[in-house]
């Protein structure tokens, strides 16, 4: 167990002053960049009771999901008819954009908690999606690119041609991509999970205390920058057409998003297949027995395979979900930012707490 010592109260007022701009845009977005989408979502809700047991409802939630699939298939292939070009890439934005347009009211009509509709975290979540979209675009990929080339061609160009089977059907291509690139993610994923060192910077990505399309955005910058070598390595020596990683790569995005939907889907064999809404709500369980496990990314088989599977038949996943035995965990962007250099300090506070609640529950025993 590590302990980092409390932050000196100097460097604690710099910290302050920091997110003072950044609480202010938060507070501005909560406002006035959300409201309109409240309004409509206020129209929705009377909508998802009237829907309740209906045939209507169990269409929308059996459908749902293999139709966005498909769509994202179809869609992704087209974009790359031509090979990749700057439609494919103007196509890409579309496609993410319509996806959040149509994800976000269906979620209040279909929702599997209601709990997890109120936007509170909204606007950090959208905070930490441009957050990272700077870091992401300007300075993780040039790395990941120069690394990777470089590193490819010192070991050697050959590795890996010909090795891959450009004859199977391309939409076998895409999942086969998708099984070996989630084989590498599984795994980091898992290290990250079970080596504290490493949770203190993934524990960002479980601090939402809400499941929602969006949140897949929620993740410490400096996550994605190992993760990009542990993934892009491998992959770059599979040497798969353009069009089936573009696709790919489209496809886990639905999946993503998908995976952390507050829709109430019906997914019968696709549970054990991909990584699910339903499998990842446990992933997102404050119970740390419930939360280390459903470690795919993409595909779930990863999980069945290396027993790290739980889906128990019959139960409900809690909507009480977090960071596992930190209620102290930070909350803003700014703190979210922070928080894997703050971690030390995070754990005393939160360990005070619990021994300040088990005191509290033992007085009032003798009371009684
Ligand atoms: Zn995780
Ligand atoms: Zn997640």
């Amino acid at each position: 167990m590590e302990t980092k010592p409390d932050i000196p109260p100097f460097w604690q007022k710099i910290l302050n002053t920091l997110e003072t701009p950044f609480l202010f845009i938060e507070n501005l977005s909560q406002k006035y960049v959300l409201s309109p989408f409240r309004w409509l979502f206020k129209k929705i809700e009377p909508l998802s009771y009237k829907i309740e047991g209906t045939l209507f409802k169990k269409i929308l939630q059996v459908a749902i999901y293999p139709l966005f699939m498909v769509l994202t298939l179809i869609v992704g292939f087209k974009l790359v008819e031509n090979g990749f070009t700057f439609g494919s890439f103007l196509g890409t934005i579309g496609l993410f954009a319509v996806l959040g347009i149509i994800f976000a009211p269906l979620e209040h009509l279909i929702p599997f908690s209601r709990k997890w509709l109120s936007d509170d975290e909204t606007s950090t979540d959208v905070m930490l999606f441009f957050g990272s979209k700077f870091w992401g675009d300007y300075i993780n990929k040039p790395i990941k690119l120069v690394t990777i080339t470089l590193i490819v061609q010192e070991i050697s160009p050959e590795i890996g041609q010909g090795f891959w089977p450009t004859s199977i059907h391309p939409v076998l291509q895409v999942f086969l991509l998708l099984s070996v690139k989630d084989f590498f993610r599984y795994w980091y994923h898992r290290w990250m999970h079970e080596s504290e060192f490493m949770w203190r910077w993934h524990a960002v990505h479980h601090s939402s205390t809400r499941m929602y399309w969006f949140n897949a955005a929620r993740s410490h910058p400096l996550e994605g920058l190992v993760s990009s070598f542990l993934w892009g390595i491998p992959l770059a020596y599979v040497q798969a057409p353009v069009e089936v990683v573009f696709v790919t790569m489209l496809l886990g995005r639905t999946i993503g998003r998908f995976q952390h939907t507050n829709m109430d889907l019906i997914l019968g064999p696709f549970d054990y297949i991909f990584s699910s809404p339903k499998n990842h709500r446990y992933h997102h369980s404050k119970n740390i027995e419930e939360g280390n496990s459903n470690y795919g990314g993409d595909v779930i088989f990863w999980d069945i395979l290396f027993g790290t599977f739980y889906l128990p038949k019959g139960k409900i996943p809690s909507d009480d979900i977090g960071v596992h035995g930190m209620p102290n965990y930070p909350k803003t962007f700014t703190g979210l930012m922070l928080a894997p250099f703050t971690y030390g300090k995070i754990k005393k506070e939160a360990i005070a707490l619990e021994n300040k609640a088990k005191q509290e529950s033992v007085s009032q025993m003798i009371e009684v």
